[in-house]
């Protein structure tokens, strides 16, 4: 029911008639960077390679910041290495109280609770578990990036981190064309998150849904929700394809036992699921009957279970599947929207980026999965990028240039499930094997 999310542009644009193309519309745009002086090699970089790629025709600006002042030798490299003009860079230090620090860190600080909060999660191997710097940017770009004094003027944002790589040369602007297009929000790679740094994240988010809705119940989620929870429709393809032999399983193991507390009450909420879809009900009327005998176990079981969940949210787990989000390409309305702002302070509440290590990304992806519809998400399918250890390639037909065999696409039309396969971008390729249409 969705339109499609295609490319903007295929092939290679003259920039010059594109740029003087009356219709064309230059916007309140920048590059945002969070970094460190002693990231400035790996600054130099990325900003070659922009340069190189994209903004040498742009000619966008540079927002840089830091919890630190960057020193001289930061800056005049990076004035050295962009085409821009000195006024379209800004070099900002974060008021560290307001949009750095924790909330009452002095306090946390005092009584030693944040140091048993990191311990924990560094021995229980987490990444970046103990690093509180890493947990306080994590709280800047979930919550604060968008608010920055130096963000004011701008509508649209592309975040770029210290050596990132794009292969190919980008002959349009992704900010006009979202602009008309009317796209909110763009990416290029979606991973999975490593759950034990979000364990709560899913259930904070669902009981901020419920508290909305007990507010305002005219609230709802968008349709991006969907790809972000585990599928159910998975259970159902099973059973139609070999019902005797997968339910049996499934009961199997219910009646034994095997599931952990999770698992149990997800095989009640599967069973009752399946029980309310009548029309899908097998006419086989004994499997009818084990469903409810199944059911009427699984209820006695749940009685004994602490209620956790709210009712609503009950049958909803997060697929852990995220927007990687060191690249974005994005509206700022959408994360200063009162709705999204909420959602952040409850998360930065319940303490999540302190007990727990809530990524940026998840907590991105979440705040937008409930604010859009899949029609306002665009897939940068054309951007070739890489950044630590994921690579997107872009796939072009060596003869047309079309993009083709695009799992992206699939992703747009259907439901997330095989997410653990990564299939919209490609691990650790070798960086050379990007092919694209227009490579210089
Ligand atoms: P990763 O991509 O998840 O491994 O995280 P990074 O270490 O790349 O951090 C994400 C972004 O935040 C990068 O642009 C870093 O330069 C920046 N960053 C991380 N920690 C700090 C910090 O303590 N201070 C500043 N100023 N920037 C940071
Ligand atoms: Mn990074």
């Amino acid at each position: 029911s969705s339109k499609k999310d295609t490319p903007f542009k295929q092939g290679c644009n003259n920039i010059n008639e594109y740029l003087s193309n009356p219709e064309y519309k230059k916007q309140k745009a920048a590059f945002v960077m969070l970094t460190r002086n002693q990231e400035i090699e790996d600054v130099i970089k990325t900003l070659e390679n922009i340069e190189i790629r994209f903004n040498q025709w742009f000619q966008y600006p540079y927002v840089f910041l830091n919890d630190e002042p960057f020193d001289e030798l930061f800056q005049s490299e990076v004035l050295k290495t962009v085409s821009v003009d000195i006024s379209k860079v800004k070099f900002g230090v974060l008021d560290v109280e307001s949009e750095w620090n924790f909330k009452d860190e002095d306090v946390l600080e005092k009584n030693q609770e944040i140091n048993v909060y990191l311990k924990d999660q560094e021995d229980r191997g987490l990444l970046y578990g103990g690093l509180k710097s890493y947990h306080k940017m994590c709280r800047f770009y979930s919550g604060f990036f968008q608010d920055n004094e130096l963000l004011k003027e701008y509508d649209y944002y592309w975040r770029i981190e210290p050596d990132v790589k794009f292969y190919c040369d980008l002959t349009y602007d992704p900010f006009f064309e979202m602009k008309k297009a009317n796209k909110k929000y763009g990416f290029t790679i979606l991973i999975s998150e490593l759950y034990w740094t979000i364990p709560s994240l899913f259930r904070y988010t669902k009981t901020f849904i419920n508290n909305k809705i007990k507010k305002d119940p005219k609230f709802k989620v968008g349709t991006l929700w969907n790809l972000f929870i585990k599928d159910f429709k998975v259970l159902k393809v099973n059973y139609n394809r070999n019902p005797h032999q997968n339910d049996h399983n499934v009961l199997d193991k219910f009646i034994n036992n095997e599931h952990e507390l999770d698992g149990e009450l997800s095989r009640y909420v599967e069973m009752k699921h399946f029980l309310n879809n009548k029309e899908k009900l097998s006419s086989d009327k004994s499997l009818k009957e084990e469903y409810k005998k199944g059911l009427l176990e699984t209820l006695k079981f749940a009685k004994k279970v602490p209620k956790i969940y709210d009712d609503k949210f009950f049958n909803e787990e997060f697929n852990l599947c995220h927007f990687w989000s060191n690249f974005e390409i994005a509206s700022l309305d959408l994360f200063r929207s009162e709705t999204y702002k909420e959602y952040f302070e409850f998360l930065d509440l319940k303490s999540g980026f302190t007990k727990e290590r809530f990524g940026d990304a998840p907590v991105h992806t979440l705040g937008l999965a409930m604010l859009l519809n899949l029609e306002d998400v665009h897939y940068f399918r054309d951007i070739a990028y890489s950044h630590s250890s994921l690579t997107h390639c872009v796939k072009n037909d060596p003869v047309t240039g079309n993009l083709k065999n695009d799992p992206g696409q699939w992703f747009l039309e259907n439901r997330w499930q095989n997410y653990k396969y990564y299939p919209y971008s490609k691990v650790n390729v070798i960086k050379q094997q990007a092919i694209s249409g227009f490579r210089r």
